[in-house]
């Protein structure tokens, strides 16, 4: 077989490869818990599993679905955006459907890059940013996420050649791996810098509605003028347990939004119009049952928290998202220390490096885990450790 060369490019996805041996593991009767991968482990809830079941029995159901879409998925998505985060969006040519935010965030990269140009991404980060930009031939330059800096990017530090060159410019708030959120400050900032250089800010919020201790996290499209600037990228997989649905969205710009919109009618042919009309239910239904499923990550935040401290690890508190990054005991790599942990108690967590060479020292704990384990987790880690 000869592959493209730019298959050499990327390597298997980690959590594919971490997956396969954690089943080898188990088949040998060893006893593991997973604090490694970010997948909800409650359920949505019922009402809207009851949507897919009424909707996928319908007869007229089952055909292709209009692809980035259908029109009451999209006006659904803009509804959102109004009430939420007081942003007016056309439906038509502001919001374009996603078969999950995964393949947005790549074929977006796809779509607009090439050889000689720019793609900044943070590290450490989500590694779709980066392998995508590798993909489509792109040169990727990195802007460190300091713990020293609250994990935001200095904008500042970026040389004007290299944002001459930058097409895209991507960032994530509430941030995966390290929890942190971004001040409507910082997203004045970029939304300034996006416009004096022609950049595309790319912002990938998959967390907003997942937040602790009365926090609210803002859309970058609430700033003025970022429609000219912004696509917004978010996902039903972590807001509403839906991971395996697969429905994401991309919100903003308009010509953006039509351009990966023409990329993927080559590529994806929609999704199931039963799985978008479900998804229209958990936008538009009853919200309540998120601050309780909220409050069930906050628990499992704390225990991590208090833990950890217990044991003298440090640990950043988030206020958002389903993660908690903390810095490894010094004297051993990310991935060492990771190892280590799953061979030799049983315990799974991401190590630090998968996400840039500036999450190297750190370790990431997934709270998509009953609470029950993420305390048997923790209890072991502790005698470990
Ligand atoms: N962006 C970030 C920051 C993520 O953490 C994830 C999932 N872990 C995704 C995007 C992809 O989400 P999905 O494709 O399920 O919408």
């Amino acid at each position: 077989m000869q592959p493209a060369a730019r298959m050499q490019t990327i390597t298997p996805y980690f959590f594919a490869e971490l997956g396969a041996k954690i089943q080898e593991m188990r088949a040998l009767g060893k006893d593991i818990i997973r604090l490694d991968m970010g997948s909800p482990d409650m359920p949505p809830a019922s009402f809207i599993i009851e949507a897919l079941r009424s909707s996928a029995a319908l007869d007229s159901i089952h055909g292709y679905a209009p692809c980035g879409g259908t029109k009451d998925y999209r006006e659904a998505i803009a509804a959102y955006y109004g009430r939420r985060f007081g942003v007016v969006l056309d439906p038509a040519t502001e919001v374009v459907g996603l078969i999950g935010s995964k393949e947005g965030l790549f074929h977006l990269s796809m779509a607009f890059l090439e050889a000689g140009d720019v793609t900044l991404v943070p590290d450490p980060a989500y590694p779709t940013y980066a392998t995508a930009g590798r993909f489509a031939g792109a040169e990727i330059t990195t802007m460190p996420l300091l713990a020293d800096n609250d994990f935001l990017p200095d904008l500042e530090a970026i040389p004007r050649e290299t944002l001459r060159r930058t097409k895209l410019l991507w960032v994530n708030y509430p941030n995966n791996p390290t929890g942190a959120c971004a001040p409507l400050a910082f997203f004045k900032s970029l939304v300034r810098l996006a416009r004096e250089h022609r950049l595309l800010i790319c912002h990938d919020t998959p967390y907003t509605e997942i937040t602790y201790d009365g926090y609210q996290a803002p859309s970058l499209l609430e700033i003025p003028g970022a429609k000219e600037v912004v696509i917004e990228f978010n996902s039903l997989s972590k807001t509403y347990n839906m991971a395996g649905w697969r429905l994401g969205m991309a919100c903003g710009n308009a010509e953006a939004v039509s351009i990966l919109n023409t990329l993927k009618t080559n590529i994806d042919s929609g999704q199931f119009r039963a799985m978008q009309d479900a998804g229209i239910t958990a936008i538009a239904g009853n919200q309540s049952w998120l601050e309780n499923r909220n409050s069930v990550y906050q628990e499992r935040r704390d225990i991590v928290l208090a833990m950890l401290s217990e044991i003298g690890l440090t640990a950043f508190k988030p206020l958002a998202a389903i993660y908690v990054w903390a810095r490894v005991p010094p004297g051993g790599t990310s991935s060492r220390f990771a190892n280590a942990m799953l061979e030799e108690i049983g315990v799974s967590v991401t190590p630090g490096s998968l996400y840039g060479a500036h999450g190297e020292g750190y370790f990431r704990i997934s709270l998509g885990t009953p609470t029950s384990l993420v305390r048997t987790a923790m209890d072991r880690i502790a005698a470990w450790i």
